[in-house]
């Protein structure tokens, strides 16, 4: 039954194509950063309106809701999110951005939708407004969100604070998608952990400073610094079970500014990446242990700082969920419908449905030229050549990259409201 109805409400995508098309190379041209994502966010609630939704904007600063009442029926929230990365865009693209903007902390940066965040809006506006065309084709409610700063990890988090849950009614299921290096046109669903929790944290570690020529005066913080990136690397090879995975990296250490003199302190900083909350809380016991127990080793006068920021949950996909829209992308994709492996990569997409209380699945869309990928996989070359989200280069293909993550978002939520 569904099938028949999304091949129905799925006629009116021909129509919608030059639009959709337009503003995706729109939104490209003009990204905005995380917490600005202002120009989208217009543009998005203008949509929308034209598609019949009732919107609510500027929720937790640039957020938008469409929400379409369409009788009895269960509710569900599809989700995109709207912001763009302090990247310089070298794609070569006939629609690249050479937009610069203010970051957080003051600096002019580049913009580039380098992850790929207006595939997303464009694509759900674009499911939005067919759903909406074909609303004699399905019963309930529709939840169109747009987030912001989900780069920064709190953008999700924002809305729910400024009281997202008050304008929607009682949701079913939240659904959400990502575009990732995988062939376009093709789609990748999978049960449980699918993306990885991820925490960063900053260590200061304190010595005493002194000449270079006089060590003995001295606790050397560099020194110390390098001792715990070496014990560091034990966390994962020593105290995670094997069959769990970890990353444990230390992306930046600084101390110091000059050959002959000891610092009196080091600053380094970490990220972690778990896909359970147990793993999760050992290595960040872990990391506690051995800073602290490194300092005193050292005679440290001074217990170190740790700083958390930045931290993603875990995105761990309903079963009956992700069964449910897996069974109905195998009816519409047919092959092109596999299992997504699990990415090390992190989304803050499970702070809505945990704030509402609802369960959730979250797709791999593709974004890669398909005869470019195959080749790549020919040459055994797919991690070299194809570039990944965040990378200057990450371009997906216009076609069938947008075709595909419009009928991904019909095709699940009629799963539910067919
Ligand atoms: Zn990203
Ligand atoms: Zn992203």
């Amino acid at each position: 039954m569904a099938a028949l109805q999304t091949v129905a409400v799925l006629e009116g995508l021909p129509a919608i194509r030059g639009w959709q098309e337009a503003l995706y190379c729109d939104l490209h041209e003009h990204p905005e950063l995380s917490h600005q994502e202002a120009e989208t966010s217009r543009k998005v609630a203008e949509r929308l309106r034209h598609s019949g939704f009732e919107v609510h904007d500027g929720i937790g600063g640039t957020g938008v809701v469409g929400v379409l009442r369409n009788g009895s029926g269960p509710t569900v929230l599809l989700r995109a999110d709207m912001d763009a990365l302090p990247v310089r865009e070298s794609t070569g693209l006939s629609y690249s951005s050479a937009v610069q903007a203010i970051d957080a902390d003051g600096a002019e940066v580049p913009v580039m939708h380098a992850c790929g965040h207006d595939v997303h809006v464009a694509a759900l506006l674009g499911a939005a407004d067919l759903l909406a065309a074909g609303a004699g084709h399905w019963q309930g409610t529709l939840v169109a969100l747009f987030q912001p700063a989900e780069e920064t990890a709190d953008g999700a988090r924002s809305m729910v604070d400024d009281g997202l849950q008050d304008l929607l009614p009682p949701v079913d299921v939240a659904l959400a998608q990502h575009v990732l290096a995988m062939p376009a046109g093709h789609i990748g669903t999978r049960s449980g952990p699918v993306l990885s929790a991820a925490d960063s944290v900053r260590v200061i570690v304190y010595g005493r400073g002194a000449h270079g020529s006089m060590p003995q005066a001295s606790v050397d913080p560099v020194v110390l610094a390098a001792m715990i990136v070496i014990r560091l690397q034990a966390i994962v090879s020593r105290e995670v079970a094997p069959g769990e995975s970890a990353v444990l990296t230390v992306g930046s250490i600084a101390a110091g500014s000059k050959s002959n003199v000891i610092p009196d302190r080091a600053v380094l900083q970490m990220n972690l990446r778990t896909y359970s909350e147990q793993t999760r809380a050992t290595m960040i016991s872990a990391i506690r242990r051995i800073v602290a127990a490194e300092c005193q080793a050292s005679g440290s006068p001074r217990d170190p700082e740790f700083e958390f920021f930045d931290r993603f949950p875990l995105t761990d996909n309903d079963d009956a969920t992700t069964t449910r829209v897996h069974e109905a992308f195998t009816t519409h994709f047919g092959d092109r419908c596999q299992e997504l492996p699990q990415q090390s990569a992190s989304e803050d997409f499970s702070d809505i449905p945990a704030a509402l209380g609802v369960p959730y699945t979250y797709w791999g869309l593709g974004g890669v030229d398909p005869a470019t990928y195959q080749d790549a996989v020919a040459r055994g070359r797919v991690d070299q050549d194809i570039p990944v989200n965040h990378s200057p280069n990450f371009a997906p293909v216009l076609q069938p990259t947008l075709d595909a993550g419009t009928e991904a978002l019909v095709v699940a939520a009629l799963a539910w409201l067919a």
